[in-house]
């Protein structure tokens, strides 16, 4: 009975392949990707009851089973089909070497891979590193790093703390993930080199069924919907009618501004949508053309 409802209510309606294929996504259990995760899956309007302590949950309104795993898993999970599709740190991706493929780029999870040395040091330059121990728990990306600028160093593979290696005379050096730089600088560290820019991304198996990737469409969709309104903004003022072809002039819009009437004649309000990076530059030309009383609303979903 209850199973027949749940075909029902995902068959046709959600990955429209008419069948009732779930995709199963791989997100960190706990741990710094994990709010991010669970967010954009909700902005995507997923919704996941609180499964933090299960080690899988279905979504309600969705065809999507979620697992919850050690990020350092996913890829393999993801390789070797246990999971269709994960969201993991590129760091962790390139590091482990699996055949999987990437898809998006998540904007979230942001930090770098780098090498720090004690900051009492004088770092001359690669060369400082020839000959030294470098702990870190990226042995892969480090040994390449280290091959491709001809450096000969000794790599302590050490699974956590890495940062305390030099303090307590167990390497000269770390390969090390680094965001704000403040964990580096309270171990009297710091960073010489940049091996990664890193951030969170959707990977998914290689060989996945036309269903499945259909469903994967659906949410790549909705993510783009997503990133789409995160970077521009809904912008609503109100013009004097002899300013007004002007400041349309200045606004980009989706394809051009609303312009409607006010009661006050004589007056418009002009509708439109602003990226962000020009935002603050076209805000302030708008207000030189005479633009009054002017809005700035977020936007949830931008489906361009
Ligand atoms: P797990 O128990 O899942 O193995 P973990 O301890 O390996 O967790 P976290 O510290 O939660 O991992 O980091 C997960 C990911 O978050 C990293 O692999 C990286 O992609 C990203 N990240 C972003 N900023 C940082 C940072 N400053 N330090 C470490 N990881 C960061
Ligand atoms: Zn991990």
């Amino acid at each position: 009975m209850q199973e027949s409802f749940i075909k029902k209510k995902y068959a046709p309606m959600e990955n429209g392949t008419g069948d009732n294929e779930i995709l199963k996504l791989a997100i960190q259990k706990s741990g710094r990707l994990f709010e991010d995760s669970v967010k954009i899956l909700k902005d995507c309007g997923i919704e996941i009851r609180n499964g933090h302590n299960r080690l899988k949950v279905e979504a309600d309104n969705f065809p999507i089973e979620i697992y919850f795993l050690r990020d350092d898993d996913i890829p393999q999970y993801v390789e070797d089909g246990v999971a269709d599709a994960g969201i993991v740190g590129e760091n962790v991706l390139y590091e482990k070497g699996k055949e999987v493929a990437v898809l998006e780029r998540l904007a979230f999870g942001k930090c770098r891979l780098s090498i720090a040395v004690e900051r009492k040091e004088e770092y001359t330059g690669l060369q400082f590193l020839h000959h030294k121990r470098i702990a870190t728990s990226y042995p892969f990306l480090l040994e390449q790093f280290l091959k491709k600028n001809q450096l000969d160093a000794e790599i302590h593979e050490i699974s956590g703390s890495v940062e305390i290696a030099p303090g307590i005379g167990l390497a000269d050096a770390v390969c090390d993930l680094v965001s704000s730089g403040s964990t580096l600088f309270m171990n009297g560290l710091k960073e010489v080199e940049t091996i990664l820019h890193s951030q969170a991304v959707l990977i998914k198996n290689v060989s996945l069924n036309k269903s499945k990737l259909a469903i994967l469409e659906k949410l790549i969709f909705r993510m783009h919907a997503v990133q789409q309104a995160k970077h521009n903004k809904y912008v609503l003022l109100n013009a004097p009618n002899d300013s007004l072809e002007r400041i349309i002039s200045l606004l980009p819009g989706m394809k051009s501004p609303s312009v409607l009437p006010l009661a006050e004649p004589g007056w418009s309000s002009v509708h439109s949508v602003l990226q962000e990076d020009e935002f603050w530059e076209i805000i302030e030309k708008l207000k030189d053309a005479g633009a009054e009383g002017i809005l700035v609303i977020p936007i949830e979903k931008m489906i361009v």
